[in-house]
């Protein structure tokens, strides 16, 4: 099923996700319908109060394909870091330069509940990064300068 997408500033983009306790059946169709609309939006990430529910659940863009990762935590942070252009699905035709850790290595429970340990770099860990700040409330306006986000009246 194709969800709704929420754009800024819809308030949900600013609340924090509880964790899932169980990964039900309920949650593995959430992480399908979020897969088919994000494919539908041409995405490559996709965080759940982006589709108006408050849970710890993400999709990544990997390089097999599409996957939905549960109560996703980072472990640890390349020191080294990368400039790149993001979009995001709540804010259509926004693009911005940010910041953010080259590597990263992650612990979550994939789609079908089981515990997984991930170690991305480049495109997916930029991807991680920006769903998993999504789960916190805190969007990519937030990673640029002051200066910045007041010259694009955000
Ligand atoms: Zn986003």
């Amino acid at each position: 099923m194709i969800l709704e997408i929420k754009k800024f500033p819809a308030p949900i983009l600013r609340k924090k996700c509880e964790g899932v306790k169980e990964v039900t059946g309920e949650i593995k169709n959430l992480g399908w319908d979020m897969v088919e609309t994000m494919e539908e939006n041409e995405g490559i990430g996709l965080a759940a109060p982006q589709v108006g529910e408050l849970k710890r659940v993400i999709i990544v863009q990997m390089e097999k394909g599409p996957e939905v990762f549960i109560n996703p935590k980072i472990l640890k942070k390349t020191r080294e870091t990368e400039i790149m252009e993001e979009g995001c699905l709540s804010f259509p035709g926004l693009f911005l330069k940010i910041k953010r850790a080259k590597g990263v290595e992650i612990e979550a429970l994939d789609g079908a509940g089981e515990k997984v340990k991930i170690k991305a770099e480049g495109l997916p860990a930029r991807i991680f990064q920006h769903e998993i700040d999504h789960l916190d409330g805190i969007l990519f306006i937030d990673r640029i300068s002051f200066w910045q986000r007041l010259k694009l009246k955000l």
